[in-house]
């Protein structure tokens, strides 16, 4: 029988490179939750919706219906790739402008009711991996199997930055040690669903860990 398996934590803490690697392994559908976020974010900052006084939440609240996320596989990488209303914007959202804009974005109610939903939808398949700060707590809270990862803010920031770099991107880890630490604070701070550890959840910090040990712990848990 397939589950549901939720997989939460820091910014940069490898989950998605975790949960990527079990869902191919076990044959599940693998959905970066964050990747969502980043997508409304990329659109926000489009449309020009972000000022000197903030996000125009009352633009973005109108704009939310015109916002379409989807996902497909690379058919040669295999990889998956976010499309917001039609545009591949995978590399897009992965750049530091909507790393660091994507935390407030993420905190107003409206945009996490919305992509709640559309997730739940997704989840509805069963066999699914999902990543993201909220899975087992509130799109999943019934999950039967429920992961928290973390790590070092220092360890985190040194990955991303040595990601960012293999992919020949211009990086300053400093930059990205202090947006990692910025975002896990709003992350933990918001009035809605801040983001925490489910009672129910197994803690792993793989603050020393290689991807091969982490996939054989997760894989592990998995056929537990
Ligand atoms: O996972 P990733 O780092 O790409 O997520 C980007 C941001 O989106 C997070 O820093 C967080 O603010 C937000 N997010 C969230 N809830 C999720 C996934 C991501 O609030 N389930």
């Amino acid at each position: 029988k397939k589950i549901t398996i939720a997989i939460d934590g820091y910014s940069s803490c490898g989950k998605s490179t975790m949960a990527k690697n079990l869902a191919r392994e076990i044959g599940y559908i693998y959905i970066d939750s964050g990747a969502m976020y980043r997508a409304v974010t990329l659109y926000s900052l489009q449309k020009g919706f972000f000022t000197e006084k903030g996000i125009e939440t009352e633009a973005l609240k109108a704009a939310m219906p015109d916002i379409h996320i989807s996902f497909r596989l690379n058919p040669e990488t295999q990889r998956p790739m976010t499309f917001l209303n039609g545009t591949n914007v995978e590399e897009a959202i992965r750049s530091m402008e909507v790393s660091s804009h994507v935390s407030p974005v993420a905190a107003l109610g409206f945009v996490r009711e919305a992509l709640v939903k559309q997730q739940q939808e997704m989840g509805k398949a069963k066999g699914i991996v999902m990543d993201g700060r909220d899975i087992g707590t509130v799109v999943f809270p019934d999950a039967e199997l429920k992961i928290f990862v973390t790590a070092s803010a220092a360890i985190r920031a040194q990955r991303r930055y040595d990601e960012l770099r293999s992919k020949g991107q211009e990086a300053s880890y400093e930059k990205i040690l202090e947006n990692v630490e910025e975002r896990d604070r709003i992350d933990q701070t918001r009035e809605v669903s801040p983001l925490r550890q489910a009672d129910d959840a197994i803690l792993l910090d793989n603050s020393h860990m290689s991807i091969a040990e982490q996939k054989q712990w997760l894989t592990e848990k998995f056929q537990a």
